[in-house]
């Protein structure tokens, strides 16, 4: 199928909006996978099949479809006629340039994807609950090539478009009929200018799975091929390392079991590190080919034009963050200090400072806990957050046999914002209702005030409505624990909340940047230069106090996101928003209100001006303006807690 530059620009390859927690996203703030090292072994054995699940744990699919047969009904009327698919959409070619077969065109294409969106969304649920039912897997199947089918046929529509010339764009722009577009059009003119002629662009659409491939493989080598020699424990005894296991081992108060589970993954990607360089290289390249051949002048402004996120709130971030990293050094050596090490290497960041504290919930007290702490939102807020959680069934709470692994928030214009959990009651479980509670709000509330077009928001803004939320949770919670070890176990998590989510995503963040600023000047990447620049950065970022191992060097080799087209720094300006939000918040109704407002707008304007309207200004370089800065202050006030702790 052909997509074109527009079509991939200017709305999602679907209208479904799903945002994931920990598990499908690595770097998202509720990565660290805090089981213990016993529940995990069990882990497998233990999944139960998803019958004996009470079904007021299960999530309401119901609601979306009663039967899987009313389903099937309706899918076939979607499907239509397999000869001519969606007739009526093709009556409008070559008539775009008049405002009313235009707006009427728009009227009937959102309609078909709204309806297909209902139906994609009860598939990937009913396929998520049981990954191996093949029932549920051809339905899938069977909605994702209709929905293919669907883009394909709707694939000139942009084009048509950019083809007409500017005082015809400009008439249907003003034009009254399309005021409902108006946002929609402007974001399709904006490509104007980067977009290439039918044919150019038909040659470039030709290259984009080829130009995939560095990403395919990585996946492949990274999922499927790559094996781990055993992590072992202080006893002498191994335990089966894996992607799942890593995090926990990390976690563990066993010292030598998270240095050996550090040193045995590292090395598997040493073994391998010329063609993880090359597989880097690769992708580095195809970005740099689509960014000459749409005439950007970069690579980074290329990855930033959708969003209409200037190149400077990206080094904004890193300018930010490097001025502060003084502060991470104080927090290396107090961690140092506070766990009692003579060297605290890599291993040592992740491991929990109150080692013997443990914080769990069952899963209606952390509902509980979540809903009270929304409270500063408003009644209508935590009306509606109570309702999803404790009436309707949002949430898919616990792990039964083949059920989808991780966490994630999904729903569509017609269906709940549903979740996906697997709970089994620790702090970061009770962490992950909160952060996925937080997008389901802001999809919930989308949908209440905006039209379909846009009701679905870009990752930019997504992540500051489901951290807004954790910080909501973590004021809740540390009000009513009182205990010096429960409290220092919680500013613990929070601390490490901002040094994964800010600093070491900024980290990436600017590791990325190099690597294609040296791929614009024509320099080579080999695994030498890659090395030394990844270690440089991680003394620089970590300070004098870290002891860096040779393995340190490797760790840009496994980390998926690299594949993923400068995405991770919006983890970190997404926190830093939803600080200096929460910190606007709390002593002001006025700020309440205008964050609502934020969360009701939907995907209405650019996220940047979503976020200034909200009262936070991502592009500022001022260090008393700049959210990141602010929360490099609450990263400050964390230590000074955390001290009196201990
Ligand atoms: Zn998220």
């Amino acid at each position: 199928m052909i997509r074109f530059f527009a079509t991939i620009f200017s709305r999602k390859l679907t209208r479904l909006l799903t945002f994931a927690a920990a598990g499908l996203f690595p770097a998202c703030g509720n990565s660290s996978n805090a089981l213990k090292i016993n529940d995990l072994e069990k882990e497998t054995q233990m999944a139960v099949p998803r019958s004996k699940i009470p079904v007021e744990d299960r999530w309401n699919v119901e609601a979306l479809y009663s039967t899987e047969a009313a389903w099937k009904e309706d899918f076939e009327i979607a499907q239509g006629n397999e000869a001519v698919r969606w007739p009526e959409l093709g009556e409008y070619k070559g008539r775009l340039s008049d405002p009313k077969a235009l707006s009427t065109l728009l009227d009937t294409y959102f309609g078909i994807d709204r309806k297909l969106s209902k139906l994609h969304v009860y598939a990937h649920l009913r396929m998520d609950e049981d990954l191996g039912n093949d029932k549920f897997k051809s339905d899938y199947g069977l909605i994702s090539t209709l929905f293919y089918d669907f883009q394909h046929a709707s694939a000139w529509i942009e084009p048509e478009l950019l083809s007409l010339d500017d005082i015809q764009f400009q008439k249907l722009l003003a034009h009254a009929e399309l005021k409902p577009y108006r946002f929609y059009l402007e974001k399709i003119g904006r490509m104007r200018p980067h977009t290439l002629n039918r044919e150019q662009e038909e040659l470039l659409a030709l290259s984009g799975q080829a130009l995939d491939a560095s990403h395919r493989t990585f996946n492949a080598l990274n999922n499927a091929d790559m094996t781990f020699a055993a992590a072992i424990d202080s006893q002498g005894k191994g335990h089966s390392l894996t992607h799942a296991s890593y995090m926990a081992y990390l976690r563990s108060p066993d010292r030598a079991l998270r240095k050996t589970a550090f040193i045995n993954l590292h090395k598997s990607f040493e073994a391998h590190i010329n063609t993880l360089c090359e597989l880097i290289q690769g992708q580095v390249q195809g970005r740099l080919f689509l960014a000459k051949a749409r005439k950007f002048e970069d690579c980074l402004e290329f990855a930033l034009f959708p969003n209409q996120v200037e190149s400077a709130v990206y080094t904004n971030l890193i300018a930010s963050v490097r001025r502060n990293l003084p502060l991470m050094h104080e927090y290396i050596a107090l961690r140092k200090k506070i766990l009692g090490l003579s060297e605290i290497h890599v291993y040592d960041l992740s491991v929990p400072l109150a080692a013997d504290v443990e914080i769990k919930m069952s899963y209606r007290d952390a509902c509980k806990a979540v809903v009270a702490s929304v409270a500063p939102l408003g009644e209508t807020y935590q009306g509606h957050l109570r309702k999803g959680l404790m009436q309707d069934r949002w949430v898919d709470v616990y792990e039964n046999a083949r059920k989808r692994s991780g966490a994630y928030s999904s729903g569509c214009y017609d269906s709940m914002p549903y979740i996906l959990l697997n709970y089994q009651g620790n702090l970061n479980d009770i962490f992950t209702l909160a952060h996925e509670a937080g997008h389901s709000m802001h999809t919930l509330l989308s949908k209440l005030h905006q039209p379909y077009i846009y009701s679905s928001y870009p990752i930019f803004v997504a992540e500051v409505a489901s951290t807004f939320n954790e910080q909501l949770l973590m004021g809740h919670l540390k009000s009513v624990m009182k205990n010096k070890k429960e409290l220092s176990y919680l500013i613990n998590h929070q601390i490490e909340g901002i040094r994964s989510t800010i600093f070491r995503q900024t980290l990436f963040a600017e590791f990325e940047l190099q690597i294609h600023r040296w791929a614009e000047e024509g320099r080579p990447l080999t695994p030498a230069l890659l090395k030394e620049k990844y270690l440089e950065l991680c003394r620089d970022y970590y300070g004098p106090d870290i002891v860096l191992d040779e393995e340190v060097a490797v760790e840009w080799a496994r980390i998926p996101h690299f594949y993923t087209n400068f995405y991770v720094y919006q983890y970190a300006t997404g926190l830093s928003a939803a600080l200096a939000l929460y910190e606007k918040a709390q002593n002001s109704a006025d700020a309440r209100a205008k964050y609502i407002e934020f969360l009701s707008s939907g995907g209405s304007r650019y996220p940047i001006d979503l976020l200034a309207k909200a009262g936070v200004d991502i592009r500022s370089s001022d260090p008393a303006l700049s959210p990141v800065d602010a929360a490099m202050r609450r990263f400050s006030q964390l230590m000074e807690e955390l001290k009196q702790c201990f």
